[in-house]
C-alpha cells in the first residue's frame, strides 16, 4: 500500500516516510532523474549508493524512445533498466510544452512532432495515465499544462482552469491502483489568488499527493520563495508535497525549509557530465588550469568515490581529456553531495536544530572554495 507518515515538523520543515511497496522513501527526498531509462553515467546500483531513495523518469521521453508499449512488453521500466525501488513518473505534459515541435494545444490535449524523428503524436490526460501505467511507475502524475514565465493572469489562469479539467479526467483515468499513487499538480503561477483556487480544485478531487507545479520556469529565486511562503500551507498537511524540477542546493534548502517534501533536478548529473562539481563549499569548476597539479580531493569531507580516490588533478586531467570517467566520477559525487545534504536535513528537522544547521549550510558556502595550492 501506498503512505505517507509525518514524523516530525521544525517551523514549516517537515520530514517523514513515504512507504511503496517497492520501498520506503525517506522525506525530504531528493529524486535524481533517469530521463532515457538511465541516470547519464551511473549504473543503477550507483545511483542507490549515493543514498536515492526513488528515481524520476520522463514520460515524453520514454514514450517516443522506445516506447512505453514496449517497455511493458519487456518487463516494465523497473526490470528494463534495473532500478527495483520506486520510481516517479512526469506525466509528459511539462516537457512536450519545452521540447516537441508543431505542439497544438485543445480542450482534449496535445498533438505535437518528436523531437527526434518528427514523428506525429497525441497526449492526452487518458493517454498520460496509460502510458504510465505500462511504465509501471510507483508515483504518476497527472497531466498538467503549464505556461512560460512571465506570462500574464488571465493566460496563468486560462491555463490553470484547464489543468484543473485535466487532473479531475486523470483522476477518472487513473481508476483504483493499490499500491500506486497519483499526485495532482497546484498551478498558478506567482499569483495567490490561483494558487488557492487550484489547491481547492485538487483538494476536493483528491489525490495521494501533491505537487507544485510552474515554478522553476525562469521565475527566479525570489519570486519562487515567495509562492513557497504560501502555496505548501494551501495543500493537505497530510500527503507528500513535491515540487518539480527544483534545484539549486540553495532553491533545495529554501524549498525544504517551506514545507516541501519531494524534489527532482537534472543539476548534479547534468552539471557532473559539464566539468561542475558541488561541494560545501559552493561549486568547483574541475575544468579550471587551478587544478591541474592539485593532489587534494575536490572536497575532503565527502566520502563518494571521486573524493576518496582521486586528486583534484585527476579530475582536471579527465575532463579536460574528455574521457568518459570524467562524467561518472563528478556525477556521483554530484548526486552523493545531493544525498548527504537531505540527509542532514532530514536529521535537523527531527532534533528541531533546522534553523542551526541552515546557518551552517550557508556559512560553509560563503568561504568559496579552498585556496588554491
Ligand atoms: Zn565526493
Amino acid at each position: 500500500m501506498f503512505s505517507f507518515d509525518l514524523q516530525a515538523t521544525d517551523g514549516t520543515a517537515r520530514t517523514g516516510v513515504i512507504r511503496t511497496p517497492r520501498g520506503e522513501i525517506r522525506t525530504p527526498a531528493f529524486m535524481p532523474v533517469g530521463t532515457a531509462a538511465t541516470v547519464k553515467a551511473m549504473m543503477p546500483e550507483s545511483v542507490r549508493a549515493t543514498g536515492a531513495d526513488i528515481l524520476l523518469g520522463n514520460t515524453y521521453h520514454l514514450m517516443l524512445r522506445p516506447g512505453a508499449e514496449r517497455i511493458h512488453r519487456l518487463g516494465g521500466l523497473h526490470r528494463f533498466m534495473n532500478w527495483d525501488r520506486p520510481i516517479l513518473t512526469d506525466s509528459g505534459g511539462f516537457q512536450v510544452m519545452s521540447l516537441a515541435e508543431l505542439r497544438k494545444l485543445t480542450e482534449k490535449g496535445v498533438t505535437f512532432r518528436s523531437h527526434i524523428d518528427g514523428s506525429k503524436h497525441e497526449l492526452t490526460p487518458e493517454r498520460s495515465m496509460e502510458i504510465q501505467k505500462l511504465l509501471g511507475s510507483d508515483i504518476v502524475m497527472c497531466f498538467d499544462e503549464c505556461p512560460a514565465l512571465p506570462a500574464d493572469d488571465a493566460r496563468v489562469a486560462e491555463s490553470m482552469r484547464l489543468s484543473m479539467r485535466w487532473a479531475q479526467r486523470s483522476r477518472d483515468a487513473f481508476g483504483d491502483r493499490p499500491g500506486h499513487a497519483l499526485f495532482g499538480i497546484q498551478q498558478g503561477g506567482v499569483t495567490r489568488d490561483l494558487r488557492e483556487e487550484s489547491a481547492e480544485a485538487l483538494t476536493r478531487i483528491g489525490f495521494d499527493g501533491y505537487a507544485i507545479g510552474g515554478l522553476a520556469v525562469g521565475e527566479g529565486q525570489e519570486a519562487m520563495f515567495g509562492v513557497l511562503d504560501y502555496a505548501p500551507g494551501m495543500l493537505p498537511e497530510d500527503r507528500p508535497r513535491y515540487l518539480m524540477g527544483v534545484g539549486k542546493p540553495d532553491d533545495i534548502v529554501g524549498a525544504v525549509k517551506r514545507g516541501v517534501d519531494m524534489m527532482d533536478c537534472v543539476l548534479p548529473s547534468r552539471s557532473g557530465r559539464t566539468g561542475q562539481a558541488f561541494t560545501r563549499r559552493g561549486v568547483v569548476n574541475i575544468k579550471n588550469a587551478r587544478h591541474q597539479d592539485d593532489p587534494r580531493p575536490l572536497d575532503e569531507q565527502c566520502t563518494c568515490p571521486a573524493c576518496s580516490n582521486y586528486s583534484r588533478a585527476y579530475l582536471h586531467h579527465v575532463f579536460r581529456s574528455q574521457e568518459i570517467i570524467s562524467s561518472m566520477l563528478l556525477t556521483w559525487h554530484n548526486l552523493h553531495y545531493f544525498q548527504e545534504l537531505m540527509d542532514g536535513m532530514r536529521g535537523a528537522i527531527a532534533e528541531a536544530r533546522f534553523d542551526a544547521w541552515e546557518e551552517t549550510f550557508h556559512a560553509e558556502r560563503a568561504k568559496g572554495d579552498i585556496e588554491p595550492i
